[in-house]
């Protein structure tokens, strides 16, 4: 058991050095990629003189700040001829802008392959090309109104180019989008790729005729423009920052929805026409119960010309808010098979986050990356008040609670915990900060602040922030003044502010009856050194498992609370009530040893997870024995019938028996949890949904020679509960688990079905099933594809990532580890900014021996 402990706490470190590493990856600099200057016969050297010292690859904050001093009433104006083959497209950008200082350079950023002429006011002008940026000289510039013209090619591919080409692989259609966040706009163009230097965008597309043009404006005029081809042609939007431009350009198929105001088109491919048409009168209602909520909640109209969306292929996000014209991966929202009514809450989720942020980062946006998650935090916050308004007969507050909160504390209680706002010197290291403590701890963060505040005064607070900034920027400091002066009470948030917002963890909370009062205390974590101020809801339960509560703020270490307590029933204490606060919040040891031996049934679901989460904190620290905690779960799995806490619970048991346990002690309790999925999937008494979820549960999660007969014809197509069906997905899932497990039958399966199954989607299951087997010189080639194959979707490379350094492949993962490292600094440049955390999260979080820690160390 010592030997256990001892790997559950170097999980822990491991889990530390992850944020560790995304630090490093964040100091790592660029490619280095060489100054080539003088193009088309400009003079062939820097002048050091014209051109900023320290100009650095990305955009720097000296950089931008420069700029934003001297630039102001930027418009843009593109031009540019789209073919659905060419590996690159031209285009024209004009610039308009006011300037001050017309006598010092101008640097422009652009990361395309050429640029092929460049004026300044109508003359051709000097420039070089310095680590991605176009250094103008100044000789033509003016104070004031000036116009820079550029004619450019820029690269088209599957995945790390400025424009993103998918070919559908049902019809042999192409569509292109764009997607420049974080600063990724000048790999597409020209531009100041900054957010606080706010431009109109004007678009000009020359297209094939069968083509639709979708960017932030309805079109003021489509004309033929000869050899098969149309120019579209948009009005300017409104002032918009570079990382909100879009547009995606295809053969679309689309469906409009003129019931209300704003009239909005929901953009698919065209072939995906019928499962478009059963999701669209959902989705549609979705939107609109946002755009209601936010309109009242924000006291702000609709602020955009119009309103429409695009479920884009292979898209690597979830979703992207440009604004008027928010992109959605096909996955999260074109659901397909059976889908559970957990499935369809997260999609009103994701598009109440995705409309939230039409007013919280597009109508106002942070001036910098360092407040991102501002609006990420408020988007989630903001999407969990408008789904509980338009979803009523769910329990938000535990939805919300178990989205967040675990995935934060994972990371938030390991000394390589990062603040919520950190400095970020440059643009190219913004890639890095997406993770936990941006998605989840900021939500949770802000949630505890509205309620400490006051939800009125909070929503004041939000309203005179958005209508002091609209259209332009925006950061947190202005935000907690607009809270403060909604509360009238100036400077009373920095304590809080600095305790939860610029300084990392989380403090540990616990309650326990001392001499006939509660005694309720804070202790930081063991590498900080710190209190907090905080305000939550104590919680009781009494021996019949009844619940009753109250309010108690800590500004010290502890507190003694004198209740009337009724002594004659035992009392149980949770510090973290309905999970109204962000803690770290624990059990005493004798309520820790009753929760783990259920004696009492506890009714309420919200305190059910509330013990299951401190007794997770108590297994990380080494408190509880990994074998003690997987009975304690899969007892409690046994009559839990939440499907969101049977998400959570399965995903932790995962990691338990995958890294904490092995031998008898393991395949035992494999075993158990094998036969309790079954059975509930195979109850017909019970609710669908909840038999869907073991179903999927068990593809993901059976080892034992048992279970993999089972997943063996599941993959034949064969369900293991009768009036279940196994789609084609879970057939590959199941395939996938079996490779993973290294099973012989995998290769028979897998012509089987790849001879079966004939949609689009099968080359994909394809790959990722040869990518959980691979082994030796294959696993050393996919390893090279991953990087090296510009036919390969990134959405691939981070669906395979979790397989290809599985914990259930150790061997595979420690091999490739220094190599998946030393590859960070590639993928700043070439990946999106969900790519690298996943992929520091795949090759690290399995790793648990101490050569390991070694590599990642000497990263
Ligand atoms: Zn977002």
């Amino acid at each position: 058991m010592g030997n256990l402990f001892a790997r559950v706490r170097q999980n822990a470190s491991v889990l530390t050095l992850a944020a560790v590493i995304a630090s490093l990856a964040a100091c790592m600099s660029g490619d280095g990629k060489k100054i080539r200057s003088g193009e088309r016969g400009e003079t062939p050297t820097t002048d050091p003189a014209s051109a900023p010292a320290a100009l650095a690859e990305g955009i720097s904050r000296e950089l931008a700040s420069r700029r934003r001093a001297r630039i102001s009433a930027l418009r843009y104006r593109l031009r540019l001829r789209l073919s659905p083959a060419s590996p690159t497209f031209s285009g024209r950008v004009t610039i308009r802008f006011a300037l001050k200082r017309a006598d010092q350079a101008l640097i422009l950023d652009f990361r395309g392959p050429s640029v092929e002429s460049l004026h300044v006011n109508g003359q051709a002008a000097m420039f070089d090309r310095v680590r991605n940026h176009l250094v103008i000289r100044p000789g033509p510039f003016r104070e004031g109104d000036n116009t820079i013209t550029v004619a450019f090619t820029s690269s088209v591919g599957a995945a790390g180019q400025g424009l993103i080409r998918v070919e559908d692989k049902n019809d042999g259609a192409v569509y292109l989008y764009t997607l420049n966040v974080p600063a990724d706009g000048h790999a597409l163009m020209p531009l100041f790729d900054q957010p606080d230097l706010k431009g109109t965008f004007a678009l000009e597309a020359t297209v094939p005729e069968d083509w639709e043009v979708v960017t932030h404006t309805h079109p003021t005029s489509v004309a033929k423009a000869g050899d098969g081809a149309r120019t579209w042609t948009f009005p300017p939007s409104p002032p918009i920052s570079t990382y909100l431009f879009a547009f995606a350009a295809g053969p679309f198929d689309h469906i409009e929805s003129k019931a209300g105001s704003p009239p909005m088109a929901f953009y698919f491919r065209d072939s995906q026409r019928s499962l478009a048409e059963r999701h669209a009168a959902d989705i549609f209602r979705d939107h609109r119960n946002a755009l209601a909520f936010f309109e009242a909640y924000f006291g702000i109209a609709y602020p955009f010309p119009k309103f429409d969306f695009v479920c884009v292929p292979d898209f690597p996000f979830s979703g992207m808010e440009h604004p008027g014209c928010i992109f959605y991966g096909e996955t999260p929202v074109l659901l397909r098979g059976l889908t559970t009514g957990l499935q369809r809450t997260r999609r009103a989720d994701l598009i109440a986050h995705e409309t939230a942020h039409q007013w919280f980062g597009d109508l106002v946006t942070m001036p910098w990356f360092d407040d991102v998650w501002l609006k990420e935090g408020f988007a989630t916050l903001m999407a969990h008040l408008a789904v509980a308004d338009a979803m009523p007969g769910i329990d938000h507050d535990r939805a919300f609670f178990l989205r967040n909160q675990p995935a934060a504390l994972d990371v938030d209680t390991t000394p390589g915990a990062t603040p919520i706002r950190q400095p970020l010197p440059n643009l190219l290291d913004a890639k890095s900060q997406y993770g936990p403590i941006i998605y989840r701890k900021a939500p949770a963060v802000l949630r505890q602040l509205m309620l400490q505040i006051g939800e009125e005064r909070f929503r004041r607070g939000v309203r005179l922030f958005l209508n002091d900034h609209a259209f332009g920027v925006g950061d947190w400091n202005a935000l907690k003044s607009a809270f403060e002066t909604a509360s009238g009470t100036p400077g009373s948030l920095d304590a809080w502010s600095e305790a939860w917002i610029t300084s990392p963890g989380v403090p540990r909370v616990r309650a326990q009856i001392d001499e006939g009062r509660i005694r309720i205390r804070q202790s930081p974590p063991p590498f900080l050194d710190r209190l907090w101020p905080l305000s939550a809801r104590l919680i009781s339960l009494d021996a019949t498992g009844d619940a009753s509560g109250f309010p108690y703020t800590l500004n010290g270490e502890s507190r003694l609370v004198s209740v009337s307590l009724p002594l004659a029933a035992p009392l149980h204490l949770f510090p973290n009530g309905r999970g109204l606060a962000y803690l770290d919040a624990r059990l005493s040891s004798a309520d820790r040893s009753w929760a783990v031996d259920r004696r009492t049934h506890i009714a309420d679901g919200f305190s059910r997870v509330l013990v299951l989460e401190a007794l997770w904190g108590d297994l990380q620290d080494d408190i509880l024995a990994p074998e003690t905690w997987a009975h304690a779960a899969l007892d409690h799995l046994g009559d839990e019938r939440d499907l969101r806490t049977r998400a959570l619970l399965s995903a932790q048991l995962g990691v338990v028996l995958t890294r904490y346990l092995d031998g008898r002690v393991k395949m035992a309790l494999a075993t158990q949890w094998e036969e309790h999925l079954l059975k509930i999937m195979r109850d017909a008494t019970l609710p669908r949904d909840l038999r869907l979820q073991s179903l999927r549960a068990f593809e993901s999660a059976a080892r034992t020679g048992a279970g993999r007969d089972v997943l063996a014809s599941m993959v034949s197509g064969e369900s293991p509960a009768q009036d279940l069906d196994v789609a084609l997905r879970d057939r590959w899932r199941a395939l996938q688990r079996l490779s993973l497990l290294g099973d012989a039958r995998t290769s028979l399966l897998l012509a089987a079905l790849a001879a079966e199954d004939t949609s689009e989607d099968a080359s994909r299951q394809s790959f990722l099933v040869e990518v959980a087997r691979s082994e030796g010189t294959e696993a050393d080639a996919l390893f090279a594809r991953f990087f090296e194959d510009p036919t390969l979707p990134e959405r691939w490379v981070q669906n395979a990532a979790p397989l290809f350094f599985s914990s259930e492949r150790k061997g595979r993962g420690d091999r490739f580890l220094a190599r998946s490292l030393s590859r960070l600094p590639w993928i700043k440049l070439h990946r999106k900014i969900f790519f690298l955390p996943a992929w520091i999260d795949a090759a690290v979080r399995g790793r648990l021996d101490t050569s390991a820690l070694s590599t990642v160390e000497a990263v």
